[in-house]
């Protein structure tokens, strides 16, 4: 089953590099992959820049035909209007952007974005064409409390209210409690609680959009412990914080076997 879905290696750069220093890194950590595999399409390979970077990075990847998607780190659950500071998916999709991560741990913290906001966004972002990358996890608190599981699968199951069977999602299990902590989740933790939300989806989606979605681990990934997540049945890839910002580290994250 797994050899039908090609992994998805994912750096959310968070608030860090501006056009400048987006740029360099885009060209530099090309330059750096040549004659790796994702340029055979084995691996896919994306970038998350800030919203000011994606003009800048679109313009490169397409004049250099470099073999990279393009994210946005969020986006507004309305096409247009007055909603002073937001960005709307018609915007992004104009620029090439093909994923944007919704319901990060931080913007459910620092923006109280509910699990309604994730659904509405959700809708927003395959309403434009762009590939939702829907981010569920737990704290510290829940895993004591509730295990690893059932917060994470409840998130989702809330964010997949209203998406269709054929909708082209992915998924990433980020415990919050391995966020910048350097305390990752071991490969049996992610493959555990990603099987549970591989049949949230097929619960909610049916089987076909089961077996075809990409289900990501995120916290804490680097090049070190990326093989082991990468062996496991239901770990698709990886959505990759903080070392996604050295282009050596996120190369080796990406060449991972
Ligand atoms: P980290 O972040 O790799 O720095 O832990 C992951 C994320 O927040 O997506």
């Amino acid at each position: 089953m797994k050899t039908t879905r090609i992994p998805l290696i994912a750096g959310n750069w968070k608030m860090n590099l501006d056009h400048l220093q987006a740029v360099a890194f885009v060209q530099k950590l090309h330059w750096t992959l040549k004659d790796a595999k994702h340029e055979e399409g084995s691996v896919e390979v994306a970038v998350f820049p800030p919203f000011t970077d994606i003009r800048s990075v679109q313009t490169l990847i397409d004049a250099d035909k470099i073999p990279f998607a393009l994210g946005a780190q969020d986006l507004s659950a309305h096409d247009s209007g007055a909603y002073t500071g937001e960005v709307s998916g018609a915007f992004l999709s104009k620029l090439d952007v093909g994923y944007v991560i919704i319901g990060h741990s931080e913007r459910r913290e620092y923006h109280a974005e509910t699990d309604e906001v994730v659904a509405s966004k959700v809708s927003a972002a395959l309403k434009h064409g762009i590939v939702p990358v829907i981010c569920v996890g737990e704290t510290a608190e829940d895993l004591e409390k509730h295990g690893a599981s059932a917060v994470p699968a409840g998130q989702l199951e809330a964010a997949l209210d209203g998406v269709s069977a054929d909708a082209d999602i992915v998924v990433a299990y980020e415990p919050v409690w391995a966020i910048g902590s350097g305390q990752a989740a071991t490969p049996q933790q992610a493959q555990d609680v990603c099987a549970v939300l591989r049949e949230v989806v097929a619960k909610a989606l049916g089987a076909d959009a089961a077996a075809r979605t990409r289900i990501l681990y995120g916290g804490s990934v680097k090049a070190a412990n990326i093989a082991g997540f990468m062996r496991e049945p239901d770990v698709d890839g990886a959505l990759v914080g903080g070392a996604s910002l050295v282009v050596d580290d996120f190369a080796a994250i990406i060449r991972f076997q």
